[in-house]
């Protein structure tokens, strides 16, 4: 891989500023990432497909520089998560359900960015249905760390990651159900962020979990992050469950210039030491910069993983239910129709989506259905009330976004409940619905990256963009 990293922009910012001064046209920065694309995604692998439209993106733009100063990404070269529908484009979801599959509209997180000036070059690989924490789920092969290529970019959102850490685009969008932003970004080095439920429109995201699916940002600065949120946030006739927030959930609207700042109480066997230690040292970062640090305990918090891992197969058994090979993607011809269903899915699925979808179907039926999903429901309600009570006395929550850096490629692929684990500071917030951030943080053995996490109240994503950039100066 040769080094043409000093060419490009590392900040959208940064790249607005040489479009403005002519410095480089939107065709030229695309052609630097696309040079870039071509040296490092054959070992990367975060990069499915590069669209054949996206010179005649960058040149259309380059021809309506004057509209520059009202489109916040004007110019920004994007890679797109493979569940995120493009119009006429391919969209897998990481599948061979869906291998050749294209969409028929655009997400609304897509005509936002569209409409923001954005160049779209491709879309990046994940775990198959966004079942994972490795991309190695995906029906197309793993996505290596840019940082070191024998282990994983983390997942599903792990193209995302690896395609901004390694300057193949400037920024992407993701989804996170249960860490899928956070945890690829942590592994990467990239700032990555899970919006609170409903600020984002789910239209033309395909569905894993739906009260759990966010869309997001997976960016090179909390600043692009932030950019990026603000331009894709926001109600939709197309998406019920998607609302304003504004003044929803907030406490008052103004920001303060010193927060609290509670250290999440956790178990620290299991973690990696350096983890530990690193969350005590941004904690000790932002109390020299002023804020107030104290202790906060989520007392129920050991329960997102499992109440999780309940919910989230019983939402994937119901969504997957369309793959039957009339519909969509994928046809197997049977014997007949329960035979072609069987054909079909036998086929077109892997095995993690196959044991969500066995799993889910168990928890949701008539024998079961009270003592796990129900269960389950009910502590996802205590899980939140948790949240609430620990917001009325801080305004935002530190703890690591992983337990441990990037692991080896296979180490953890036999084994689904290790899996399940990487999920251990991502879920939570899940659960409960609000929003969080990975922001990196110093780094560990082998210079790998380590990412902090911040929660925050209910719509209060303006908290963790604060609190970002400051940790990051
Ligand atoms: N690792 C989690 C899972 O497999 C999270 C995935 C996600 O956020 N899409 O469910």
């Amino acid at each position: 891989m040769s080094e043409i990293k000093s060419m490009l922009p590392n900040s959208i910012k940064q790249a607005r500023e040489m479009i403005a001064n002519g410095e480089l046209t939107v065709s030229g920065l695309v052609n630097e990432y696309l040079k870039n694309i071509k040296d490092k995604n054959g070992d990367i692998n975060a990069y499915l497909e590069i669209f054949e439209d996206v010179i005649d993106q960058a040149k259309e733009l380059d021809g309506k520089i004057g509209e520059m100063e009202n489109k916040p990404l004007f110019g920004i070269p994007f890679s797109i998560k493979d569940n995120i529908l493009i119009s006429g484009k391919i969209c897998s979801a990481g599948s061979k359900m869906l291998e050749n599959y294209k969409a028929v509209y655009n997400a609304t997180v897509i005509e936002k960015l569209k409409d923001a000036g954005a160049v779209i070059i491709g879309r990046v690989n994940m775990d198959e249905f966004a079942m994972g924490a490795s991309t190695e789920n995906s029906a197309f092969g793993v996505t290596k760390n840019p940082h070191d290529l024998s282990r994983v970019s983390g997942g599903s959102s792990g193209g995302s990651a690896a395609s901004v850490a390694a300057d193949m685009c400037l920024a992407s969008l993701g989804s996170d159900t249960g860490g899928s932003i956070r945890q690829p970004a942590a592994f990467c080095g990239a700032v990555g962020v899970s919006p609170t439920y409903g600020s984002v429109s789910r239209y033309g995201l395909i569905a894993m979990a739906s009260s759990f699916d966010q869309i997001g940002p997976i960016a090179k600065s909390v600043e692009d992050a932030e950019i990026i949120f603000n331009v894709i946030k926001g109600a939709d006739k197309m998406d019920s469950t998607s609302v304003l927030g504004e003044g929803k959930g907030k406490k008052e609207n103004t920001l303060p210039e010193k927060l609290k700042i509670g250290i999440l109480k956790y178990n620290k066997t299991g973690v990696s030491d350096e983890i530990n230690k690193t969350v005590e040292a941004a904690a000790e970062k932002l109390k020299n910069l002023g804020h107030e640090i104290t202790d906060i305990e989520i007392p129920n918090i050991d329960y997102s993983v499992p109440c999780y891992y309940v919910l989230v197969p019983a939402e994937v058994s119901s969504n997957l239910a369309r793959f039957d090979g009339v519909r969509y993607g994928l046809y197997a011809e049977g014997s007949n129709l329960t035979d072609d269903y069987m054909k079909t899915r036998g086929k077109g699925f892997g095995a993690e989506v196959k044991r969500r979808i066995m799993l889910g179907t168990y928890v949701l039926s008539a024998g079961y259905y009270d003592n796990y999903y129900l269960k389950a429901q009910k502590a996802r309600e205590i899980i939140k009330q948790d949240f609430k009570k620990a917001f009325e006395s801080v305004d935002a929550i530190i703890s690591p976004a992983t337990a441990n850096t990037a692991f080896k490629i296979g180490e953890k692929s036999d084994n689904p409940l290790a899996m399940y684990l990487e999920d251990l500071f991502t879920a939570p917030s899940k659960v409960a619905g609000l929003p969080a951030i990975s922001v990196p943080f110093g780094a560990g053995e082998g210079g790998l990256p380590i990412g902090v996490q911040f929660t925050a109240p209910w719509f209060r994503e303006d908290i963790l963009f604060k609190i970002g950039k400051e940790l990051e100066k």
